[in-house]
């Protein structure tokens, strides 16, 4: 599908919403306009590479159900995860099953509804596959040089190229199991692009030494990594990323998928919360939020992931304070910014957060009794008429400007 759309106004969308709903509580906005971009501008800058959202970065169901429009695989972890896409109207075969270490009874899941495409990185996971799910699509997930990516996953998961791969093809072969391609995963937001090239070209050496063993080498899997809202750093990757396919797969009659799940999400969620309350002390200011980490929060707080307030009303005095940004709940730690430098802010001001999508509502709590942040979307109407179909149950309203917010439904909200 090929679409261009102009896309929404953030500020003004998180200002709709306030106004319209007359919201008071922290809240996501999703812009369905720019997932739809993003699927475009992958298939412009990774043609060859057919993408597997990755479902763990945000399980929204808007989301899941626009990609899944789109026509584009999932990679899913769990069962849960599985039966979320399936019971969206993915086929099986558009997943993968991409946990190197899988849950015994999800395993047993996957094998009842035939989602047999999956990765192993030991002997121990090949034994549980022989015993769950034995005609299952193997990919061998290798260990990745990570070292520049912000989130590793090196150590974790994957295999060596050399020793480790023998072996563990040795034992599939031995135990009849079927392995059909490499994957592998730099970590996320990878910063040298070069780690792709050496994976891609650690893959043709496996995919070579799967080939001399007997196994029908036809599936390479590149992982995900890619950058959620960087457009200029996406296309320097594609360029890094083809030019290798180029010349470690050109001869190979192999298809190609990735796993991308920060990529697709990213940029099309912001974040919205509201001040209320405010201690002025003598060194500092402290604001007290509807959102924290106990919320939305919570990612950034693990591994110390930036993020940049921006401020909804146009303020008069631009001075800046220094100030303290706590969360909502009882917990002392529930402390958003430490040291921000901030405009003095009133009570009922709205903050708001862009590029806020990936890895951030999936790891909201509901500690304290506090709500998740609810979610809304937005999309141009010309997106709109594509997708109308697949959310038979929503309420949707055209806006004067164009724009469409849909309402899936009640619960939500
Ligand atoms: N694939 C696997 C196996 C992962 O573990 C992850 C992230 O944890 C992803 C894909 C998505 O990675 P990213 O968000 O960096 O694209």
């Amino acid at each position: 599908m090929n679409v261009n759309c102009i896309q929404p106004k953030i500020r003004n969308m998180v200002q709709l919403i306030i106004d319209k709903f007359e919201e008071k509580d922290a809240f996501h906005l999703i812009n369905i306009d720019d997932l739809v971009n993003k699927y475009t501008e992958f298939q412009e800058v990774l043609p060859k590479v057919f993408p597997f959202y990755a479902v763990k970065c945000n399980n929204d169901v808007v989301i899941l159900k626009v990609l899944a429009a789109l026509g584009i695989g999932f990679d899913c972890a769990t069962k849960n995860e599985i039966q979320t896409m399936l019971s969206l109207g993915v086929s099986p075969d558009k997943i993968v099953y991409s946990h190197p270490v899988k849950q015994e009874s999800h395993l047993e899941y996957a094998a009842s509804v035939n989602v047999g495409l999956m990765t192993f990185d030991c002997t121990a996971e090949l034994h549980k596959i022989l015993q769950f799910y034995p005609s299952a699509k193997l990919l061998i997930r290798l260990s990745c040089d990570d070292k520049t990516s912000v989130h590793k996953f090196g150590n974790k998961y994957g295999c060596n190229s050399d020793i480790e791969a023998f072996e563990l093809l040795a034992v599939a072969h031995s135990l009849k199991l079927n392995v059909v391609g490499v994957s592998f995963h730099v970590g996320s937001i990878c910063r040298d692009y070069n780690s792709y090239t050496y994976a891609i070209k650690r893959s043709q050496k496996v995919f070579a030494l799967g080939k001399s063993m007997g196994f029908n080498m036809n599936l390479l899997d590149i992982g995900g990594g890619f950058p959620g809202y960087n457009q200029i750093e996406f296309r320097k990757l594609g360029r890094v990323v083809n030019d290798s396919l180029e010349t470690y797969f050109s001869s190979e009659n192999v298809q190609i998928i990735a796993e991308p799940g920060r990529y697709f999400v990213e940029s099309a969620v912001t974040a919205a919360c509201r001040i209320t309350c405010i201690k002025k002390r003598k060194e500092n200011i402290s604001y007290y939020l509807n959102d924290g980490i106990c919320g939305s929060f919570a990612f950034t707080n693990f591994v110390r992931d930036p993020f940049e307030f921006k401020i909804l009303n146009d303020l008069l005095d631009s001075e800046l304070y220094s100030s303290i940004v706590y969360g909502p709940t009882c917990w002392g730690e529930d402390i958003v910014d430490k040291s921000v430098h901030l405009p003095q802010l009133q009570i009922n001001d709205w903050l708001y957060l862009e590029h806020f999508g990936a890895y951030k509502q999936v790891f909201v709590t509901t500690f304290n009794g506090f709500s998740k942040p609810k979610m809304y979307a937005i999309c141009s109407t010309n997106i709109w008429t594509l997708f109308k179909a697949n959310f038979p149950n929503s309420e949707y309203k055209i806006q004067k400007d164009g724009t469409c917010m849909i309402i899936e439904n009640n619960e939500r909200f």
